[in-house]
């Protein structure tokens, strides 16, 4: 078998040396321009090309397929330089140097070649060789792989090949394949040594012999040899059809292996014929820190710990960091301003600096919070491994038991930014609101005295009270009969909503809604007291403030403040004519971006609305308000996630909530998102008169981002271009199937105002829409 693998090897090279006799011959003072017809040198055959290729705003200079689109680069010079203006020239001078100049006339070496250069050619095996006078080869490029390997290739003892940025950008990656002096050809992250622990493929060869080599034939036959020709391992199984295919073997940017063929004849695509595992999760590193993989339909998906949000939405290598601040350990009770949220059957990198053994998890926990370096345990059958952050490497497993226990803050999440100027002005607020309460119980006892002693008084004062509005924040209890005479013995009704009739009245010179409950059923019982309880704990310009209640006998009554263009419904779906432009409309979304941010992260107590939806987002003259929160989940800080009933409006609930899975402050960010596409479109998610395509909107807004018709969107309507592509995006982000890639509605905001980058978002699904 090895003789005949040794023959196969022999006639691979001597069809190398075939492919090299036809060669193009580049003479000394040619010279390249990107946007010339001479941007690039061909091989004879016209297959392969040196010279420039678009990358970024500028060029870069590489070898690529030339005759096959999309564009395949197999190799580039100096790959982390940044890309080159249209005026730059590749030049192969009169003394034999061959350099890339720039339009300031900066010289950089393409290759390392030394002694006499004559003539280059590029070669139709996909190989650029640099010639002396005799013909002799002075350099060539497949000495110095960057992320493929072609055909008749060698990986020498010593050499890696180092994945790209991405498919279009061919910068130095995150992963690589070194063969090994021992005789291993591994694959690890970059900059890690080249010790077991790092590595997430091996042939498991090393110590078998030195100066291995990973060689590549025609058929797309990968294997190792030693230095006898002998073969000591395959790499690529089987052998496949040579009949006018071509393959490339890449490290890609996912950090996975692949062999690809491309049939010459069918001018399809390239195919993936062999890779180096399925599973997607395996690279290790793909996640960046702090965060760890979990495959969703085959695919890699990227997840932050508990306490953790991603640097940057939609670039998992960036990682993730703390979405709190960290308190002093030491101060009081340690571990008290913590406490902990597992991560169940993961793997994660051993970094742990000590190890509490024969344990359970409570004791692990506990061993971890009363020590002040420790930032979470790693635990598996009785084993407490504790570690500092960051955690590297993380990966759900299905065998595996190690609960990751993170130390989470238990306090309020807060903003990394947010500084001493605020604690102090907080101290301030709240010495204010001590004195004026102070003021007002003052205010009460004087009260009770003079009704005491004058019941005239009582009369005249109390009556007044009851009709006036409270000067503070909180809302005023009224009796049922101010709010019969406020609501003129309820007169006008302007709505009706599942729980009771709204209407108008007036307080004075304000007017006022008053909803009326009309059924006491424990549902609406329960309604009432939560809407009281949050309502009269918020206060923002974007929330629609409540002003006072009323709880008398079966009586429940709430009083608002009146809204007097109703709500975001009426104006985006009914009436055409009064649908606000484009302007309006993106200030109506920041307004309402704002007022969840405030539910989410500035009130008291965190807060998740639940129902966001236009029927809920009322219209004063100046500006956009939440209202309606009847169905709003209470949490305690410690209580971020929540298990319970399915909460909200069809067509605006997020997928958790059907999956049974913990509902977050994202499942908001998930109704947010549907809520802007309506804002944007100007129509209802759902339209089953439209055509079927059209029908559901999120679906439609799918297919034409991604097949670059935003157009259709906006009908008739002038939209400047980007403004529209970026708010699409926002809210494709917002709508991800995972709430963990759901930007927080922090990001959201500085997004929709233009403070902050907004990546591409997400490839959909194929359930959603086909890109
Ligand atoms: P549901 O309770 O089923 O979610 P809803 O939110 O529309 O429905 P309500 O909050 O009772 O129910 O409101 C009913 C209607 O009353 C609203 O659609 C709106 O037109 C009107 N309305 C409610 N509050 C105000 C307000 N503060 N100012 C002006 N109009 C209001």
């Amino acid at each position: 078998m090895a003789f005949i693998m040794f023959v196969l090897f022999l006639l691979a090279s001597a069809s190398l040396a075939k492919a090299q006799e036809t060669r193009s011959n580049i003479t000394l003072r040619s010279s390249l321009s990107p946007t010339s017809n001479y941007s690039s040198w061909l091989s004879p055959s016209g297959l392969y090309a040196f010279g420039f290729y678009p990358q970024g705003q500028g060029y870069a200079v590489g070898i690529f397929l030339a005759g096959i689109l999309p564009r395949t680069v197999i190799w580039t010079v100096n790959r982390d330089h940044p890309p080159v203006s249209a005026d730059a020239t590749v030049l192969f001078t009169n003394d034999g140097r061959l350099i890339l100049r720039s339009s300031q006339g900066q010289e950089t070496s393409i290759t390392s070649a030394t002694g006499s250069t004559y003539s280059a050619s590029m070669l139709d095996s996909g190989n650029f060789v640099l010639y002396d006078p005799k013909g002799s080869v002075l350099w060539q490029s497949f000495d110095y792989p960057t992320d493929t390997l072609l055909p008749t290739q060698r990986l020498l003892a010593g050499q890696e090949i180092i994945s790209s940025i991405s498919a279009t950008n061919h910068s130095t990656g995150l992963f690589r394949l070194k063969m090994q002096h021992d005789g291993n050809l591994v694959q690890y992250p970059v900059n890690t040594p080249d010790t077991a622990p790092y590595a997430y493929y091996a042939t498991s060869t090393g110590g078998w012999g030195d100066n291995f080599s990973l060689n590549f034939d025609v058929d797309g036959h990968l294997f190792l040899l030693n230095t006898t020709g002998y073969v000591i391992t395959h790499v690529t199984s089987g052998r496949f059809p040579t009949n006018s295919a071509n393959y490339i073997f890449r490290i890609d940017f996912d950090g996975l292996m692949r062999l690809y063929s491309y049939d010459l004849n069918q001018k399809g695509n390239w195919s993936v014929k062999w890779s180096s595992t399925d599973d997607k999760c395996n690279p290790k590193g793909l996640c960046g820190l702090n965060a760890f993989c979990v495959k969703n339909d085959q695919e890699a998906n990227c997840l932050c710990l508990p306490g953790f949000d991603f640097v940057e939405p939609g670039n998992w290598a960036a990682g993730c960091e703390r979405n709190f601040t960290v308190e002093t350990c030491k101060t009081g009770d340690a571990g008290a301003s913590y406490n902990f949220q597992a991560v169940d059957y993961t793997e994660w990198e051993d970094d742990s600096y000590s190890v509490v053994s024969s344990t359970d998890k409570d004791g692990c926990k506990q061993a971890c919070s009363e020590d002040c370096n420790c930032e979470a345990a790693l635990y598996n059958g009785g084993i407490c491994r504790k570690q500092r952050l960051p955690l590297r490497y993380g990966r759900i497993l299905t065998t595996d038991a190690t609960s990751a226990l993170i130390k989470v803050g238990i306090a309020k999440p807060i903003n990394a930014n947010q500084n001493k100027e605020e604690v102090t002005r907080m101290d301030i607020l709240l010495l204010s609101l001590s004195l004026l309460a102070f003021g007002f119980v003052m205010m009460a006892i004087s009260l009770v005295i003079i009704c005491k002693n004058n019941m005239w008084t009582y009369q005249r004062i109390c009556n007044k009270i009851e009709v006036s509005l409270a000067k503070d924040q909180a809302p005023r209890l009224f009796t049922y009969a101010a709010l019969e005479l406020v609501t003129d013995s309820f007169k006008e009704q302007i709505g009706r909503g599942s729980f009771g009739t709204v209407y108008k009245g007036v307080i004075g010179e304000k007017m006022v809604a008053v909803k009326r409950l009309d059924k006491l059923l424990a549902e609406g019982e329960r309604e009432f007291q939560t809407e009281v309880e949050v309502i009269g704990r918020t206060h923002h310009r974007n929330l629609v403030r409540l002003l006072g209640y009323c709880m008398e006998g079966t009586n429940r009554l709430l009083v608002y403040e009146y809204m007097s263009n109703g709500s975001l419904a009426s104006i985006l779906f009914k009436s055409p004519e009064r649908r606000p432009f484009w302007e309006e409309r993106m200030e109506i979304a920041r307004d309402i971006a704002r007022g969840v941010l405030y539910l989410h992260e500035e009130c008291e107590t965190q807060i998740i609305h639940c129902d966001i939806k236009p029927q809920n987002i009322l219209m004063d003259e100046n500006r956009a308000k939440i209202s309606d929160f009847g169905l709003a989940k209470l949490l305690n800080a410690d209580q971020t996630r929540t298990f319970t009933g399915i909460r909200g409006t069809r067509g605006y609930v997020a997928p958790e909530w059907h999956r049974n899975q913990p509902v977050t402050v994202k499942a908001d960010v998930y109704s947010f998102g549907i809520m802007l596409l309506e804002i944007i479109c100007c129509r209802r998610n759902m339209e089953l008169d439209f055509p079927e395509r059209e029908a559901i909107l999120e679906e439609w807004v799918c297919e034409c981002f991604w097949n670059g018709e935003i157009g259709k969107l906006t009908g008739d309507e002038k939209v400047d271009e980007d403004e529209l592509k970026a708010a699409i995006k926002v809210a494709l982000w917002c709508i991800s199937d995972d709430p963990m890639l759901r930007p927080s509605m922090k990001r959201v905001l500085l997004m929709l105002e233009g403070s902050a980058e907004i990546p591409m978002p997400p490839i959909p699904s194929s359930s959603i829409c086909t890109v």
